[in-house]
């Protein structure tokens, strides 16, 4: 105890946990990090979350959402993994570009250092110079953000080829400073079903080889289907040498966000606070954590809301992968308004292939086309788009459901009839949208990697809008007035300024625009012609968090349960 409260005196240290995956991925690790940022918030700490991907790639943006997770802006336009969204959500705070790294970003700086000579001759090496760097962005990360603590997740799991090198780094963050650093291993005890019974070795296995580079963990998050029960928790501890304290039950949970209440469960921020010699922070107040999670179970009501995309063969469960910012974004609005949303892919390609079939529509309460790229169900799409103007249902396109709205009402509300975005069709006679002038270039070189027009951005509100109404409602702009919002943006096309005014003559309101009047970034149909028809240049998904729900996607769900009420 003693040594414990000496530890405390140390107020300068900057604390770092390391939470590391034991026997297989796709267990959580993300949201276990998240939920320990949040319950270590609760307790009054500034917390900065960070996420190390092994892979090459320099950024997530070059990579396929639909096999790999949708692609998370921040604001500083860095294109991250879908962990960063929850991180997010769950601190419901912005997190900076140096809260995430990939090794292609740490060896990109380190070639680029050694072709500029800044290695002063010598020959370049994995240790110590690309672990030294990792070292450099994780401290760089903690000072950017002010934090006391450092929660940083370390992707992959234990035993990978690819993640060794952070792993290391982190050993020489506690090396250097043993009492600032602490080590997480999430961990999954399998129950198999001809057994009946929770398996503990494969973790004891993990935490063998976790040992073999020097770190040993200081807790044990076991996910599991089930509960850990006491026996299991003595067996980890005196195999693992962790004290059965510090072993925390994490068994599966109808809702992630009910994650943090359940680590609370086993008094997980009481043995991480002792851990890391910070035991007199104040109590955890998790109230509006709670109150919001509650929301995730109960609800009157249900909103039935239709997704519009280009979907390959893929199921449910990788497509909730490829658009969880916007999901999130609809349940915590729906959540705050009482109602559940109740979600359906509906494939563009089958309204293309079969006119008639759009007419199933009909059953949606709001009708949603989310951020895409390519040709892929463009048509079946504004198929989709001109179903929900002509028959009064709520819609909302996010990004390309933005401009594909603006192509529908030029082709057959201001008659151009072959109106498209040149993404599609480059001949077209009436281009609506076109591409950014700076990105021509780009695209003729090549250049595909973080290149978009990416990140936040100021967005003008005009007075006497939907839009503007829906940042009033939600008491982030004051009424009677133009007011502005910064939103975070990932595309390369936008609405031809040639054509504003003839888009505006034919009743189409640009509702939010750039500083400078040059970019459209929202468009709306008037009330008088739409009860909620809005699309947005930007993507408001990336920024919609439990405690903060995005007031678009609030009067978007707002003006859905208002047409399921007079159905
Ligand atoms: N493909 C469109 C563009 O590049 C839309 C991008 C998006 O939806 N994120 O502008």
């Amino acid at each position: 105890m003693a040594n414990r409260r000496a530890r405390s005196e140390n107020k300068s240290g900057h604390k770092y946990i390391f939470v590391l995956g034991g026997v297989m991925s796709g267990v959580g690790k993300g949201i276990a990090v998240a939920s320990i940022g949040k319950i270590l918030s609760s307790r009054g700490l500034s917390v900065n979350l960070v996420k190390i991907d092994p892979y090459l790639n320099v950024d997530a943006g070059t990579m396929n959402p639909v096999e790999h997770g949708e692609v998370f802006v921040l604001d500083s336009g860095l294109e991250t993994d879908q962990d960063m969204g929850n991180y997010e959500r769950f601190l419901n705070r912005d997190l900076g570009a140096d809260d995430y790294m990939t090794s292609g970003m740490v060896y990109r700086s380190v070639i680029d250092r050694e072709r500029n000579l800044g290695y002063g001759g010598k020959c370049v090496e994995a240790i110590p110079h690309v672990r030294d760097e990792i070292l450099s962005r994780l401290i760089r990360a903690a000072e950017q953000s002010g934090s006391d603590v450092s929660v940083i997740e370390i992707g992959g799991t234990i035993g990978d080829f690819s993640n060794a090198l952070f792993i290391d780094a982190a050993r020489v963050i506690h090396l250097r400073h043993p009492d600032d650093v602490v080590f997480v291993v999430v961990s999954y005890l399998p129950v198999p079903s001809t057994i009946g019974e929770m398996k503990t070795k494969p973790t004891q296995t993990a935490v063998r080889e976790l040992n073999s580079y020097g770190v040993q963990p200081d807790f044990i998050i076991a996910r599991s289907t089930h509960p850990l029960d006491n026996k299991r928790k003595e067996k980890l501890a005196i195999s693992c040498n962790v004290e059965p304290d510090r072993i925390i039950s994490a068994p599966d949970v109808h809702s992630i966000y009910d994650v943090p209440m359940n680590f609370e469960r086993d008094h997980f921020s009481d043995t991480l606070l002792e851990a890391l010699g910070k035991e007199e922070q104040p109590a955890a107040d998790l109230s509006e954590w709670k109150k919001f999670a509650e929301h995730a179970h109960n609800g009157n009501g249900t909103v039935k809301i239709g997704i519009v995309g280009k979907y390959f063969d893929t199921g449910d469960f990788i497509l909730s992968d490829a658009y969880l910012s916007v999901i999130e974004a609809i349940k915590f609005s729906s959540y705050t308004l009482g109602v559940k949303p109740e979600i359906d892919w509906l494939n563009a390609k089958d309204y293309q292939n079969d006119p008639d079939k759009v007419s199933d529509l009909k059953a949606y309460d709001g009708i949603i086309v989310p951020g895409g790229f390519g040709e892929t169900g463009i048509e079946g799409k504004i198929l989709g788009i001109k179903y929900a103007r002509e028959h009064k249902i709520p819609y909302f396109g996010l990004c390309y459901g933005m401009q594909l709205m603006t192509v529908e009402f030029a082709r057959h509300i201001a008659g151009l009839k072959d109106a498209n975005t040149t993404e599609i069709n480059p001949d077209t006679a009436h281009p609506i949208v076109d591409i950014l002038p700076e990105q021509k270039e780009k695209l003729a070189r090549k250049d595909y990697g973080g290149s978009m027009r990416l990140g936040a951005y100021p967005c003008d509100l005009v007075k006497g809008t939907a839009a503007h109404d829906a940042y009033v409602a939600a008491g982030r702009i004051e009424s009677g007035v133009d007011g502005s919002t910064s939103e975070r943006h990932r595309h390369r096309y936008e609405i031809n300024p040639e054509y504003i005014e003839q888009l505006e003559k034919a009743g189409l309101v640009f509702s939010g625009k750039s500083p400078d009047r040059s970019l459209m970034e929202i468009a709306e149909l008037p009330k008088h012609m739409h009860p909620f028809m809005l699309g947005t240049q930007f993507h408001p998904e990336l920024r919609a968090r439990p405690l903060a729900p995005h007031p678009l996607f609030t009067a978007f769900i707002k003006a859905s349960m208002e047409r399921s009420k007079n159905k």
